[in-house]
């Protein structure tokens, strides 16, 4: 793996990744595919809090709401592939393909998605992909579909299964008849427009990453992990809108409590999390939200604190219950008192959020 002379991190990192003034980070390329360094605890607490109050397993629909973002991901990575490789597109050797995904899954690894390895590859039939420790099963098996979906021209529905050995061996097999643009309206892509902001981060004068990355994570890239050099925890880079794509569609079937829901749970996640022996000493909202635009949540762009109220304003939420739950759970343990919170979104590009004792 090549990294930066000067601050040490994996160079693909700023070849692949652009921190914007508006506080989001991009995946470099693919035009306004928003990413951010989350916890997988906290990912994979989300899906399950959310699946065990509506009693139903999210995994699956998880997994299909992820497929339009992996494809839209995949396209723009085959492109760049195919446009350094010699000769004709149209044969494919698969020993050409095998090499691009084996490339996938290096990038995969450097997200923190886990260690991904090619079991075997049949073109546009079977492909069988080993994941050890992946940041969460079904979002990973979905954005696979559409990376495969993207490079293959088919469209693939899977099984996973733990193959004995600590690894989810997960099948992919080509759908008989179906091309693979078909497939599900209700996740499709959504366009979000975002706001220009004026967010400055100190940015490595050799790789372009901002120092904060390096200072604050740590890569085990065999492996495919980010740890948290504080906490040791393990964080993911991880595409957002396949998530926001799930809430949406929960949101329409369920109705608004889902979204309640998600911030509750993230609340206590947030919470607990938090509530570490530092943490009440330093009691500085205003620095421990900043020192976070850095992971892409968005832009904090008004922080106030006027007696028991807190007032956050953030431009360019990368999720608003999410955002709004996380600010609570930071309340509750810096204020050592339990939450009500609030939140409004006018338009998809502002939020502002109001916690209180409850
Ligand atoms: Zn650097």
């Amino acid at each position: 793996m090549r990294v930066c002379g000067t601050c040490g991190l994996p160079s693909v990192i700023g070849r692949s990744m652009r921190w914007s003034s508006g506080g989001c980070i991009f995946a470099r390329d693919v035009q306004n595919t928003r990413l951010v360094y989350i916890k997988t605890d906290e990912v994979n607490n989300i899906l399950r809090g959310v699946s065990e109050r509506i009693g139903m397993p999210l995994g699956r629909i998880a997994a299909r709401a992820e497929v339009p973002l992996g494809r839209r991901l995949g396209k723009a990575y085959y492109a760049e592939y195919l446009s350094l490789m010699p000769g004709s597109r149209i044969t494919r050797p698969a020993f050409l393909m095998k090499g691009y995904y084996e490339r996938i899954f290096k990038v995969f690894s450097i997200l923190g998605f886990g260690r991904l390895s090619l079991e075997s590859y049949r073109p546009r039939r079977r492909i069988v992909v080993s994941m050890l420790k992946p940041y969460q099963p079904d979002l990973l098996c979905g954005l696979c579909r559409g990376f495969f979906e993207a490079a293959e021209g088919v469209a693939f529905g899977y099984e996973a299964a733990e193959d004995g050995s600590g690894a989810l061996a997960a099948a992919f097999t080509a759908e008989e008849g179906v091309g693979a643009e078909g497939g599900d309206e209700r996740f499709r892509y959504e366009e979000r427009e975002h706001l220009p902001g004026n967010v400055e981060h100190r940015i490595c004068g050799e790789c372009g990453v901002p120092v904060r990355i390096s200072q604050t994570f740590y890569w085990d890239e065999r492996e495919g992990l980010i740890g948290n050099r504080k906490h040791h925890m393990r964080e993911v880079v991880m595409p957002v809108e396949g998530l926001n794509a799930l809430f949406r569609e929960l949101k329409e079937e369920l109705g608004e409590e889902v979204e309640r829901m998600a911030a509750d749970i993230q609340r206590s996640f947030k919470r607990d999390a938090y509530l570490q022996p530092d943490i009440r000493e330093r009691h500085n909202y205003l620095a421990l939200l900043r020192q976070q635009t850095v992971k892409g949540l968005g832009n904090f762009t008004l922080i106030e604190k006027r007696g028991e109220r807190l007032r956050v304003e953030v431009e360019n939420p990368f999720n608003a219950p999410l955002l709004a739950g996380r600010v609570a759970g930071y309340y509750e343990a810096l204020e050592g008192v339990e939450s009500r919170v609030e939140w409004e979104a006018p338009d998809p590009r502002r939020l502002s959020i109001e916690v209180a004792p409850a």
